[in-house]
């Protein structure tokens, strides 16, 4: 049997552990993530050698196995997956071989050490070495895959030595795979809790795809990650009871129903990555924002790497809750890689683009459902008018911010109108109109969209500025959001399926011309008789700043109505506007 041998580090090892020592100080907790990801890769790769030639390899179940053992202030966690060889052990746990590794401890180097490093690389992978954030002491035994239990050899290091030792140790009770004993420091008691295991891995590492087993002090082996990888199976193989209960285990935040609907898919191409992002079927009650649940949480071949990251989706879409696990994204040295990265973009493009898609295919299945319908019958599938409900700030905020989408995302909007019946209790599919069947059903030669902007729907549907157009059978929207006037604004112009312009006009502003109708104006006054009636009219008017009186075609049954001049604040903005100084 060979002596136990001494090595010195790699100057690169050294000078990492020091950076992770110091920085990363305050969020020791991720070598567990480290380690079983570790753990996790091993198995993987003794699963596809159980593929490739399984003349050579007795898989057994691939599992990991950690045991606290409280009385002595340690943590072992074991796989039976390939194990190392001694000249592996000592390549891989003595030297940093990568280049991309080298770059990253550059690149912290250059950086302050303190709060800027470490929210630059807390979410991220550093590897086995983190193991010393915990741990004054870490043993590791382990047997390769080609070799035999008697091949077992242990290395070891104390931290700030800058050197560890291999020995060979024949008895050391491993078939196949490593055992990794992290012997705590005093200041990290805490990881020998089964509270604190339990919900790091809970944290971290619920859904790698081996078991994970948990003992405390010898007691019997519990399984901790029981919750299936949803995302990476088959959509066809899934229930949508499964895609449910999935949604209210993981996903959602302080929602109890059911979602909507979900979109699971996998990228290939610039980026590969599975994802299964849902949409809710209502907006979470939001007390505070930090009690707010991530939109999207981001897996590296799943394990938890962050949520919501910069340049992932535009603010407007941040209602959806789902999973990405991406295949390109190297849990070591990847901060640099993810957030505000290309492939981070190239997801949130992906994704964006599927849920518009999906959106778009839900309010159409309303109006198939409304075809052939029965006066006083419901359609069955509402569920896009369920999502309008909740998410229509979502829309018209994704129309005035994101250009790009701006067309799909208009096609999506829908308003009460006087051509449409009045809903009952809450809006549907028959009591909204979108644009694109605005304009397909306007009369000849109309190129306006015509609205009219108020906070009351009833009051709107009295209004006498639509006297006149509904008695010649133009159609007017009614828009009661706050947000709605700033869209129409932000837009002036809808570009119809043909490409023609369509302006918006607010009935209740001057000059809504309606010459297209071609009626000539059904009565003239003597010109005398209206400068005598203006005249009255603005003395009696002195103090209400009246800028002028005019005769005009817009009403039938009511005798007066005052108007905004084309370019000011609309009645409903200045009311708008009031509401929100106050
Ligand atoms: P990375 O996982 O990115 O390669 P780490 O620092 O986490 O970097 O690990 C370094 C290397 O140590 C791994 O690439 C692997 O070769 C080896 N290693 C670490 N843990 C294990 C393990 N449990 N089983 C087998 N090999 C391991
Ligand atoms: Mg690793």
């Amino acid at each position: 049997e060979e002596a136990s041998e001494k090595h010195e580090f790699q100057a690169e090892v050294s000078s990492l552990m020091n950076i992770l020592v110091h920085s990363l100080y305050s969020e020791k907790e991720v070598f567990l993530r480290e380690l079983l990801s570790n753990a996790a890769d091993a198995l993987d790769k003794l699963h596809y050698l159980s593929l490739t030639e399984p003349e050579k390899v007795e898989k057994g179940e691939l599992a990991i196995h950690i045991d606290i053992d409280t009385a002595n202030n340690r943590l072992v966690i074991e796989d039976n997956g390939i194990g190392m060889t001694r000249d592996e052990l000592s390549h891989a746990l003595g030297t940093i071989a990568e280049s991309g590794t080298k770059r990253f401890i550059q690149s912290l180097r250059d950086k302050e050490v303190g709060a800027s490093a470490n929210d630059l690389i807390g979410q991220f992978g550093v590897g086995f070495y983190s193991a010393f954030l915990a741990a004054h002491t870490v043993t590791v035994e382990t047997v390769s895959y080609t070799e035999s239990e008697a091949s077992c050899h242990t290395w070891e290091s104390v931290a700030d030595t800058g050197s560890y030792t291999i020995a060979h140790t024949p008895d050391c009770g491993i078939e196949r795979g490593t055992r990794i004993t992290l012997h705590l420091r005093d200041d990290a008691r805490e990881y020998a809790t089964e509270y604190r295991v339990k919900m790091l891995v809970g944290t971290y590492s619920e859904f790698l795809a081996f078991p994970i087993y948990l003992s405390t002090d010898g007691k019997p082996y519990d399984r901790l990650n029981t919750k299936p990888v949803l995302w990476r199976r088959q959509p066809s193989d899934i229930t949508d009871e499964e895609y449910n209960q999935f949604f209210k285990d993981t996903v959602k935040d302080s929602r109890q129903q059911d979602p909507l609907n979900w979109m699971h898919f996998t990228g290939e191409g610039d980026v590969t990555f599975s994802s299964l992002v849902y949409i809710p079927s209502e907006a979470p009650i939001h007390i505070k924002e930090e009690d707010k649940a991530p939109s999207l949480k981001v897996y590296a071949k799943r394990v938890f790497i962050g949520a919501d990251m910069n340049g992932l989706l535009p603010q407007w879409a941040s209602f959806v809750r789902g999973i990405i696990d991406c295949d390109d994204i190297d849990l070591n040295v990847s901060r640099e890689m993810v957030q505000g990265s290309r492939q981070v973009r190239a997801i949130g493009r992906k994704i964006v683009f599927n849920l518009l898609n999906r959106l778009n295919k839900m309010a159409q299945a309303v109006d198939a459902a409304l075809i052939g319908l029965e006066e006083g019958e419901e359609p069955q599938d509402q569920d896009f008018y369920t999502f309008y409900f909740h998410f229509a700030k979502n829309l018209k905020l994704g129309v005035i911010q994101d250009e790009a989408r701006r067309p799909k995302l208009l096609n999506l909007l829908r308003y009460p109108s006087t051509h449409a019946p009045v809903a009952r209790d809450i809006i549907d599919g028959r009591s909204m109109v979108s644009f694109e069947d605005y304009v397909a059903r306007a009369p000849e030669g109309q190129k306006s969209i015509y609205y009219a902007a108020g906070e009351n729907l009833d009051a709107l549907r009295r209004s006498p500025f639509l006297e006149r157009l509904t008695a010649l059978g133009v159609e007017v929207l009614f828009l009661t959001d706050s947000l709605d006037e700033y869209v129409v604004q932000n837009l002036r112009m809808y570009t119809d399926e043909d490409g023609n312009n369509w302006h918006f006009s607010n009935v209740a502003k001057e000059a809504v011309d309606l010459s297209f109708l071609e009626e000539a104006p059904t009565h003239t006054l003597p010109e005398g008789l209206v400068a005598l009636v203006s005249n009255y009219l603005l003395d009696l008017l002195e103090n209400r700043k009246v800028e002028r009186v005019a005769v005009s075609q817009r009403l039938t049954d009511s005798a007066a109505v005052v108007v905004s001049p084309g370019l000011a604040l609309s009645a409903n903005q200045q009311r708008i506007m009031r509401s929100q100084t106050m």
